[in-house]
């Protein structure tokens, strides 16, 4: 199996965290550059906001729709803008319903040349594009999947504005995250672009470190819940961001596993990663034509899109006298 050296780097660190009975040590990784303390107060949940309201005027985002081909030319042009270059990954699996045509994007930021696909950075950060397919209902899937696209795509805009900052990191839009027929089932129907996308890592000279998964974080009336699949290293980083954010009350620790895009790059890239979910349980509108504008605000995204870059702060700030004492 191939290793990369941020892997590698990662597994010791998280071996050396794991084998401690107190509480784990913090991650970290060595980076060329370090996202800075002062990105993460750069973070606008207005920007994210309007990003998701681009992505709603597109209608349904469902597999082969013009919906998700609108979004994915929108996601494109916006990520060209800031200095990301982004390839499209194309592939038919079996569904439920016969043989579906999805396309995942990736993004990488290298303004002047391609970027090498063939070596990871150290974080990918990834959330799902498409909607929920319904034959007669319209679902624009503002929350599920809007917010973790604005989210992401605002997250582009502050690494890029950050020196080396972006360097850092893949962003990948999956595609095919919802089941075809009603309830995901693993290796069976749901998580088609994630399961695409972590077999094809595999072939890569390098993986990354660490795979960041969002979903459903746009809602300022439910938590957002640190899924239990996370790495026990990465649940400590994001818990001690959680404590410089002051966000105790609105991020907690999952009660249980909750199935989503980071459980096939768990299974089939072998990554550790850490999963960022609303809890969906206590919205009543999940799945259905309620899930429109209303029930998202800026200020939820923003609580996501800081906390992720705090972790992202935290684990490549290098270890010094200052750093240490750096939140
Ligand atoms: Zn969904």
């Amino acid at each position: 199996m191939i290793k990369s050296t941020f892997a590698s780097i990662l597994a010791l660190l998280l071996l050396n965290s794991c084998g401690k009975k107190e509480e784990s040590q913090p991650v970290e990784i060595i980076s060329l550059a370090p996202v800075p303390s002062s990105a993460v107060s750069q973070f606008s949940g207005k920007r994210a906001f309007d990003h998701i309201k681009k992505l709603t005027d597109f209608g349904p985002r469902p597999p082969e729709s013009e919906g998700y081909r609108k979004s994915l030319a929108y996601l494109e042009k916006e990520l060209h803008k800031l200095g990301w270059k982004t390839k499209r990954s194309s592939f038919q699996s079996q569904t439920p319903i016969g043989p579906i045509n999805f396309t995942n994007l990736i993004a990488r930021y290298s303004p002047n040349t391609e970027p090498d696909w063939s070596i990871s950075p150290p974080f990918i950060i990834g959330g799902h594009l498409d909607t929920k397919r319904y034959p007669t209902k319209i679902f624009l899937g503002v929350n599920d999947s809007g917010s973790s696209t604005g989210v992401m795509l605002e997250m582009a805009r502050v690494l890029s504005e950050n020196g080396g900052a972006a360097l850092n990191v893949e962003f990948v839009f999956f595609d095919g995250e919802e089941a075809i027929l009603e309830d995901m089932v693993f290796r069976k129907d749901g998580l088609y672009g994630s399961t695409n996308y972590a077999q094809q890592l595999r072939k890569r000279r390098t993986l990354p470190a660490l795979g960041i998964v969002i979903d459903l974080v746009g809602d300022p009336e439910v938590n957002l819940l640190i899924g239990r699949d996370s790495n026990p290293a990465a649940i400590a980083q994001t818990q001690r961001a959680v404590k410089t954010l002051q966000l105790e009350k609105e991020v907690t620790l999952a009660p249980g596993s909750i199935l989503d895009d980071h459980v096939p790059l768990i299974v089939f890239a072998n990554l550790p990663v850490l999963h960022l979910i609303g809890d969906f349980e206590k919205m009543p509108y999940w799945h259905k034509e309620g899930d429109t504008l209303d029930k998202i605000s800026p200020g939820a995204l923003e609580n996501t899109g800081k906390l992720t870059l705090q972790i992202l702060h935290q684990i490549t700030q290098r270890k010094s006298k200052s750093s240490e004492q750096e939140n």
